[in-house]
C-alpha cells in the first residue's frame, strides 16, 4: 500500500499572508489533492514576539476566497491536534526531555553576555565564534558541568535554553547528505554548523524543534515550503535522526523575484510599482488586495500557479481543478520565479472571458446593486455580455457597464476634438430623425439605417458612428454601438445626442 498523503502549510501568524506563502498553500493543496491526501493548516505562533492579532484569521479568509479549504485545521480537528502551536506545549515538553535523555540535546547556562563575549573575543582574532562541538565543552552546559551543578542551577531557577548536539566527534563522520526532492543530494559538513536552540529561556520551543515534532506527529508526509527553509534542512534531518523517526520528503520551492528579475519579491515592491502581493485586504494597514484591486480568485491562483512551475505545454489557462490534475512535484524549478505583474492582469482577463456568462452577469449585477443602479434583467444580461471582452479588472466593470445605464457627463476632449466637424451636428440630426421614425429592433437593421444616414452626408459608416459613440459613450472607446443603441432604444438615443449638442455647442 501506498503511504497516506499528507501536506501541511504552516504559517506564522506575523501579518497577512505574502503571495509567496499563498503559492506554498497551493502548491501544498494542489500535491494533497492530486493524491488524495489530507492538507493541514498548522499555525506556527511560539514566537510571541513576533505574534500580530488577526493575522491567523486573516491567513484562514485568505485560504478561503482563493478556494484552499484545508482538511485538518485549527477549526476542523482530523485527530492529530491541537493545530495551533502554542497550545501543544506540553507535547514539546515531553519530547524535549526524550532527547535530553538519548544525549541528544544539553542544558545551556550562558548568558546574552556571556556569549557576547566570546563572539567578541573570536572576532578580535579574526575568527567567528559558533556555539558547536569545537567549544561545547568550554561553555556552561549540562555536557560540561557535572550533574550537581546543573541539578543546582534549575533549582535555583537560572536562567537556561537548550541547545541540540549537531556533531559529536566520537561517533560521526563529518559528511551528512540530505535530500530535496527539487534540488536533489545536498552535502553538508556537519562540523561547520551550531548546536541550534531547540527551547528558548521563556519555556517556548523554536521552530526548528516544534516544527519537526508536529510534522512527525501529525504524520505529514511531504515537506513542501520555500527555499528560505533549505538551511534548515541538516538540522531538521539530524533532529530526525535524534528521535530514530523517519523523516517526509522535503521539497523547496524556488524563490519569488522582483518583476526586475533581480531580488526577492517585497511587500515594499507592491507598493512601490501598485501592484497587489496579499490575497486579500490587510485592515490593519488598510492595504488592499488582490481581491479588492478586481481579480478573480480562480485568476489568482492560475497564475501562482505558475509561478515556480509549468506544464511543460503551451496551455496556460487552468482552472483550480485542472491544476490538481496537472501539478507535478517534480517539474518545479530550481531558479527563482520573476513576479509579472502584467502577466497577472493577462490571466484576470482570461478568466473574465472564459467565465460562463450567468456567473459574468451576477458580477455584473452586484456592482449594479452596489451602486443602486436600477436595471432590467434582460438588458443587463445583454450589457453584462458586451462588456465581457473588455473588462481586465472587475473593479473596472462600472466604468464599462455604465453607458447602459446612466449617459455620459463629459465627453473626452481628445476624442471630440478628432471627430467633431463643421457637418457633424447636421449629421447628428438625421440620426435623431432616423431614430425617431419607425425602425426594426435589431443591431443589423440599426447599422443599416446609419448606413443610410451616412450615405445621405456622403460620408462613410465611421463618419456617422464616431460622433454618435461620443454621444453615446462620452469617448470613442466603449463596447459594440450597435448593441447599446439597440438596448438605449431610440429615446434615449435620441435624448444623449441632443445633450451632446448642447454641450458640445456651448
Ligand atoms: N512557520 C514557518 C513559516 O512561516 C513554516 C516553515 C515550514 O513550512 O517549515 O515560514
Amino acid at each position: 500500500m501506498r503511504p497516506e498523503v499528507r501536506v501541511r502549510f504552516a504559517p506564522s501568524p506575523t501579518g497577512p499572508l505574502h503571495i509567496g506563502g499563498l503559492r506554498t498553500a497551493l502548491y501544498n493543496y494542489l500535491f494533497a489533492k492530486q493524491n488524495g491526501g489530507a492538507f493541514v493548516l498548522r499555525i506556527e505562533d511560539t514566537d510571541r514576539s513576533r505574534f500580530v492579532s488577526g493575522a491567523e484569521a486573516y491567513i484562514q479568509n485568505a485560504l478561503t476566497w482563493c478556494g484552499l479549504e484545508p482538511d485538518e485545521s485549527p477549526d476542523k480537528d482530523g485527530g492529530v491536534g491541537p493545530y495551533r502551536q502554542s497550545e501543544r506545549g506540553a507535547v514539546y515538553r515531553k519530547h524535549i526531555h526524550a532527547l535530553i535523555e538519548k544525549g541528544w540535546a544539553y542544558y545551556a547556562f550562558d548568558s546574552a553576555e556571556s556569549l557576547d563575549k566570546h563572539r567578541k573575543d573570536h572576532e578580535s582574532k579574526g575568527k567567528t565564534f559558533v556555539y558547536n562541538w569545537h567549544n561545547r565543552l568550554k561553555l556552561q552546559n549540562s555536557l560540561s558541568l557535572s550533574a550537581d551543578e546543573v541539578e543546582k542551577r534549575r533549582n535555583e531557577g537560572a536562567t537556561y535554553v537548550v541547545r541540540f548536539k549537531m556533531f559529536d566527534p566520537e561517533d560521526e563522520s563529518d559528511d551528512y547528505v540530505v535530500n530535496d526532492e527539487i534540488r536533489g543530494k545536498i552535502k553538508t559538513d556537519l562540523r561547520l554548523l551550531d548546536d541550534k536552540i531547540l527551547f528558548k529561556s521563556d519555556g517556548m520551543p523554536t521552530y526548528h524543534f516544534a516544527n519537526v515534532v508536529d510534522d512527525h506527529l501529525m504524520r505529514i508526509s511531504h515537506v513542501i515550503r520555500g527555499e528560505e527553509w533549505l538551511p534548515s534542512l541538516p538540522l531538521h534531518c539530524r533532529l530526525y535522526d535524534a528521535f530514530g523517526w523517519e523523516p517526509p520528503v522535503f521539497a523547496h520551492l524556488p524563490l519569488i523575484l522582483k518583476p526586475s528579475g533581480k531580488g526577492k519579491l517585497s511587500k515594499r515592491d507592491g507598493e512601490k510599482l501598485g501592484f497587489p502581493v496579499f490575497p486579500i485586504e490587510w485592515k490593519e494597514t488598510g492595504t488592499s488586495g488582490y481581491r479588492e484591486q478586481g481579480y478573480l480568485p480562480e485568476a489568482v491562483i492560475n497564475f501562482l500557479a505558475f509561478l515556480g512551475w509549468n506544464p511543460g505545454t503551451e496551455e496556460e489557462f487552468f482552472a483550480l481543478s485542472d491544476l490538481v490534475n496537472s501539478f507535478d512535484l517534480g517539474r518545479v524549478h530550481k531558479a527563482g520565479a520573476r513576479f509579472d505583474p502584467e502577466k497577472n492582469m493577462w490571466f484576470n482577463q482570461q478568466h473574465i472571458q472564459k467565465m460562463p456568462l450567468a456567473r459574468w452577469t451576477k458580477h455584473c449585477e452586484e456592482v449594479l446593486i452596489e451602486r443602486g443602479v436600477s436595471y432590467d434583467k434582460k438588458n443587463l444580461i445583454i450589457a453584462a455580455e458586451s462588456i465581457q471582452n473588455r473588462v481586465v479588472l472587475t473593479r473596472d466593470i462600472w466604468e464599462e457597464i455604465k453607458v447602459f445605464f446612466k449617459a455620459p457627463l463629459q465627453y473626452e476632449e481628445k476624442s471630440v476634438k478628432k471627430v467633431w466637424k463643421d457637418h457633424t451636428p447636421l449629421v447628428l440630426e438625421s440620426v435623431c430623425v432616423a431614430f425617431g421614425g419607425s425602425w426594426e429592433d435589431d443591431t443589423d437593421s440599426i447599422k443599416s439605417m446609419l448606413m443610410e444616414v451616412a450615405k445621405q452626408h456622403a460620408l462613410g459608416l465611421g463618419g456617422v458612428m464616431a460622433p454618435l459613440r461620443i454621444c453615446l459613450v462620452g469617448s470613442l472607446k466603449g463596447p459594440d454601438l450597435m448593441v447599446l443603441a439597440k438596448q438605449l432604444g431610440g429615446e434615449e438615443v435620441i435624448k444623449r445626442i441632443r445633450a451632446a449638442l448642447v454641450s458640445l455647442q456651448e
